[in-house]
């Protein structure tokens, strides 16, 4: 089999195809276009067979090729990590907005997984000191080698990763912002059934009955964590706005408000926990 008849076939596959095949041949995407002749080695025609085989069993393309964008950056990503959405970019948005280059407070990015967000935020402000925790080792082992690869390039505080569940293991830790995107579908949500979301890890995607356990432990707990004028911004699902702006108001949060994503649906929720200071001009 060569480079040509391996990526023939129907089109809306075709860069999945051309993706797998870099992948078992170790080329890029010039290389192959290049070569249209060039006669795959056996080893490389099992290999991207087994690739193929396992996407057309639904296994996510970000699995199988070992890595995913997020904020324009590449991450190294395994099923011990949720595939970072364009969702969650929306949320580093918001911290970034907040973030301003002479307002950097320490934050605190709960749950990393691949180290998306706090990567994000790192390269954009390279000065932030970013706390990250996550309580899966081979979550943390794997946004600390996602951390290293993009750290190498910047002067900075390096991110510092935590192993806990949530809050536990941060002490009296105050944070200036805190960030999550938690586990926020319900337990027994038929999506789970459907695409990516049947490979990724459950505590990573699912939180109790309304999928509300995670953001409401959050939510609650926060308060001790954050400074005065200390802001929380959290990822939910599309029908738990109401719920979330509800829950942030019982912990004692200000000025909250939800932002829809990209999708047009309730997304982002975020309150600060005293009024801020007004701006000063
Ligand atoms: N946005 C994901 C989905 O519904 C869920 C991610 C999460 O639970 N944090 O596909």
């Amino acid at each position: 089999m060569n480079v040509a008849t391996a990526l023939q076939g129907d089109p809306g596959t075709r860069l999945e195809r051309r993706l797998l095949l870099e992948a078992a041949t170790h080329q890029n995407h010039a290389w192959l276009l290049s070569r249209p002749e060039y006669r795959l080695s056996p080893a490389e025609a099992a290999t991207y067979h087994q690739l193929l085989t396992r996407r057309a069993a639904g296994e996510p393309i970000a699995y199988l090729l070992g890595r995913h964008q997020f904020y324009g950056l590449e991450l190294a990503v395994t099923p011990a990590v949720l595939i970072p959405r364009p969702e969650t970019e929306g949320l580093v948005a918001w911290a970034l907005e907040q973030l301003t280059p002479d307002n950097l407070l320490p934050v605190l990015d709960l749950g990393t997984g691949s180290g998306a967000i706090a990567i994000a935020l790192h390269v954009q402000r390279p000065k932030l000191s970013i706390t990250a925790v996550d309580v899966s080792a081979p979550a943390l082992a794997l946004a600390r080698a996602n951390a290293a690869r993009w750290q190498a390039t910047l002067m900075g505080p390096p991110i510092v990763f935590v192993q806990s569940h949530w809050f536990e293991n941060l002490g009296t830790q105050r944070f200036g912002l805190i960030l999550a995107n938690p586990p926020y579908v319900a337990e027994g949500d038929p999506h789970l059934k459907e695409g990516d979301l049947r490979f990724e890890p459950r505590s990573a995607l699912c939180a109790g009955p309304k999928g509300l356990d995670a953001l409401q432990s959050i939510i609650e707990q926060a308060p001790r964590h954050l400074h005065p004028g200390g802001a929380l911004l959290l990822e939910h699902g599309y029908d738990q706005g109401a719920a979330c702006r509800a829950l942030f108001e019982a912990a004692g949060f200000k000025k909250i408000s939800t932002r829809p994503d990209l999708a047009g649906t309730d997304r982002l929720t975020g309150g600060s926990l005293y009024p801020l200071p007004p701006e000063q001009d």
